[in-house]
């Protein structure tokens, strides 16, 4: 059935991403598709991705893991970043997925069930995952990967990173032999001093800029559009949506869209007052309270019709923005977008 909103997610442009990363850092590519591939559909991104080349990917929870073994078959390099916790080593070794060992308990699990391939994270100051330097364990059986995270890398003169690579670069040395994966997509930014052997980006392939914010280098991946659903002029003095969240002071054209918080766009992009939409080639303002499915959007001037489309983010309005106005970041909103909305593919 027709859907009046939807994500567009354009596979092109992903794969000119995750050449373009591959290109700045010099290393192999190693995807984080996790959170559903942030939002545009893992099975498809990895899909694609795996056709450009690259073969081992990153997801948060064993779940993920398991449901992207079925999307990518027996070929594909899967580390789960979640590690196995509980009664998930046997399920995850007979998927031959990949823990990322996080800690003892986790290292202990592992091994009660065989061990084999694994990675394992050093936590160098961001105190999330990760043993410690001073305790990280003695290299084992099956560790094939070591990586830690930058807490930091979209400040490139935030001292922490250098102090990050510093702690990586002493505590890997104890594992001669064991590919190291350091930088996520702003890392990649960051310079040869914090490249490793090899990148383990997400946002950047999705087209979130480095320093969370736009940048020509990387392209829009996806595009959120809704429909007009009514249209309707307003008089002066009367007012839009919830709380009168709007007051005409002068006569405005208000197209209803059929896009709001329900479908995952950040409900404060209306209460900022700084929320927009791209609109026939126009950058429009939204008007009031994103509601729960509709959002209203200043049309004055335009020849809009019901069933044209709006674009909330995309190639026209790209998802840093939109982000800055909503007082999130890119990740957030590519992440909210829920499956109500129909995910449609280009490429
Ligand atoms: C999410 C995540 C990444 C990817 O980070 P981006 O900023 O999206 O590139 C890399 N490593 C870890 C541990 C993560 O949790």
């Amino acid at each position: 059935m027709h859907a009046p909103a939807r994500l567009t997610v354009d596979l092109n442009a992903l794969a000119r991403n995750y050449q373009t990363l591959g290109r700045v850092s010099g290393l192999p590519v190693q995807p984080v598709v996790k959170a559903d591939g942030y939002g545009l559909g893992a099975a498809a991104v990895a899909t694609r991705l795996m056709a450009e080349g690259a073969r081992t990917f990153f997801v948060a929870r064993g779940t993920e893991g398991i449901a992207l073994r079925e999307a990518l078959g027996p070929e594909a390099v899967i580390y789960v970043l979640d590690g196995c916790h509980g009664d998930q080593a046997a399920t995850l070794k007979a998927a031959g997925i990949r823990p990322v060992i996080n800690h003892g308990q986790q290292q202990a699990a592992w091994t009660a069930v065989g061990g084999g391939p694994c990675g394992l994270q050093i936590d160098t100051g961001m105190n999330r995952l990760g043993f410690r330097p001073e305790d990280a364990p003695e290299p084992f059986e099956g560790l094939e990967l070591v990586m830690t995270h930058l807490a930091c890398a979209d400040e490139p003169s935030e001292p922490m990173n250098t102090r990050q690579r510093d702690a990586f670069a002493a505590a890997t040395l104890k594992y001669p032999g064991v590919t190291r994966s350091f930088a996520n997509s702003s890392g990649c930014f960051l310079g040869p001093e914090f490249r490793f052997d090899v990148v383990r980006p997400g946002i950047g392939l999705y087209g979130g800029g480095p320093e969370a914010k736009a940048d020509p280098r990387i392209a829009a991946v996806a595009t959120l559009t809704a429909e007009v659903l009514q249209t309707r002029d307003v008089p002066a003095g009367e007012s839009v949506g919830y709380s009168r969240g709007f007051i005409a002071e002068t006569p405005v054209r208000v197209a209803t869209c059929a896009t709001g918080y329900a479908d995952g766009l950040i409900r404060a992009t209306g209460t900022s007052g700084s929320g927009q939409v791209w609109v026939h080639g126009e950058t429009r303002r939204i008007l009031g309270r994103v509601s729960m499915d509709v959002i209203a959007v200043d049309i004055t001037g335009l020849d809009v019709a019901v069933g044209d489309s709006i674009e909330l983010f995309g190639a026209n309005r790209l998802v840093d923005d939109a982000a800055k106005a909503a007082g999130t970041i890119s990740y957030e909103m590519l992440t909210s977008v829920m499956p109500r909305v129909p995910r449609a593919y280009i490429g």
